[in-house]
């Protein structure tokens, strides 16, 4: 029986573990905290198609909102009618999708640290301890996070660029709404937990902290705070190397995160698919990236680059033209995993768009 170790019990590592285990193979996950899904640097919010890759459970999905008002910079707006997105308890996720890795036999290895490997030996210690174990394995999988120590250990020397995210859980009474600010620094969001609390956060590759508390000040005090969560949001490199021999990058570790929002929950499932395939039908890993996950997150990117380039009256002008019924009820009914056929559609029923065509070049 073959065995694969896999670094990180994010939702990418233990999902792979899950569909590897159930074609046989002999799965080790081995994750350096001694809890799974802590400590949460997330937001939770997912596309409804999330549905199509795991099974919905009240016990993680802790809201569902089917409204987003994105913002313009003179607070002008529009409102869009969404497919139902789905706010997650993220520890509760990651836990979720452990357990059901477990009931196909994944072994989970809680508090054991990956230090390093040579080509089919990696090594492990356990958590407060100095004792290092070797263990031998036919592959290894990063799905360790965007500072990946398996990359780290065989020299995968992808770009280092990332932005940092910081959100703040706070008592704030609410519609039920998503709020989405593109203009403020990378995206800013106020994301709804419930009717009383929302998940606020700020995302830029420079000054965030400042942009954040920018951003809350306007609308919060102090004693609202409950919770502040930070961590970093790999961006997307379609170049970044993704495998050498028996050795694979997967989630975060991969770079595997929509450009435009941030959102690396379904592209880590997706390539956690994908990686699946590679190994159990022998099948190129690139190529099945390529077919799942990569031409989407490669347009998100394209968007991102165009977005950048936007005056404050670019924004004033998009957000205008976005109140166009048509382009609204592309909106509606398109997801953002599939940014390409929102874009082909908006630019048939809305040509004015292609005044944004002028940022490609
Ligand atoms: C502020 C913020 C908000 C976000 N909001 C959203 C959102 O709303 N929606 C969305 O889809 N995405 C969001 N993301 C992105 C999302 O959190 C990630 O894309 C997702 O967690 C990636 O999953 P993963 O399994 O690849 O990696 P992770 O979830 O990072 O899991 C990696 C695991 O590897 C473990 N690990 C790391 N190093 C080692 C080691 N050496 N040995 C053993 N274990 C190790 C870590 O402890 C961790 O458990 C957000 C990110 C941030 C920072």
């Amino acid at each position: 029986m073959k065995k694969v170790s896999i670094i990180g019990a994010g939702p990418s590592g233990s999902y792979l573990a899950c569909i590897l285990a159930n074609h046989g193979f002999e799965v080790s996950v081995f994750e350096e905290h001694d809890k799974v899904g802590f400590p949460v640097q997330c937001t939770g919010i997912t596309t409804s198609f999330l549905k199509e890759l795991v099974e919905l459970k009240k016990e993680f999905v802790i809201n569902k909102v089917s409204k987003a008002r994105i913002f313009s910079t003179n607070k002008d707006f529009v409102d869009i009618r969404i497919k139902e997105n789905f706010v997650l308890d993220r520890a509760k996720f990651d836990h979720y999708l452990m357990k059901k890795a477990e009931k196909q036999g994944v072994k989970f290895f809680l508090g054991h640290r990956f230090v390093g490997a040579d080509k089919n030996t990696i090594r492990i210690q356990k958590a407060k301890s100095k004792i290092i174990k070797e263990i031998k394995t036919d592959y290894i999988v990063g799905a360790d996070g965007p500072l990946s120590d398996v990359a780290r250990s065989f020299k995968f020397k992808n770009k280092k660029e990332f932005l940092y995210g910081i959100q703040a859980r706070v008592k704030l009474k609410n519609n039920n709404i998503v709020e989405f600010y593109p203009y403020i620094g990378e995206y800013a969001w106020v994301v709804p937990e419930s009717k009383e609390i929302v998940r606020i956060g700020v995302a830029s590759g420079k000054n965030t902290k400042k942009i954040f508390d920018d951003f809350i000040r306007e609308r919060l005090k102090e004693n609202q705070i409950m919770e502040i969560q930070a961590g970093l949001i790999p961006v997307y490199n379609p170049k970044a190397k993704v495998q050498k021999n028996n050795v694979f990058l997967l989630g975060d570790a991969a770079k595997m995160v929509k450009a435009t929002t941030g959102g690396g929950i379904i592209p880590g499932i997706l390539g956690a698919k994908a990686l699946a395939n590679s190994i159990i039908k022998r099948k190129d890993y690139n190529t099945q990236l390529k077919k799942l996950v990569k031409k989407e997150l490669l347009i998100h990117l394209k968007a991102r680059h165009i977005m950048n380039k936007f005056s404050n009256k670019d924004w004033d002008y998009l957000i205008k033209i976005c109140n166009n019924p048509k382009i609204k009820k592309i909106l509606s009914e398109n997801e953002r995993d599939f940014i390409s056929r929102i874009l082909i559609e908006s630019i048939i029923a809305e040509p004015r768009l292609l005044y944004f065509a002028k940022f490609i070049f």
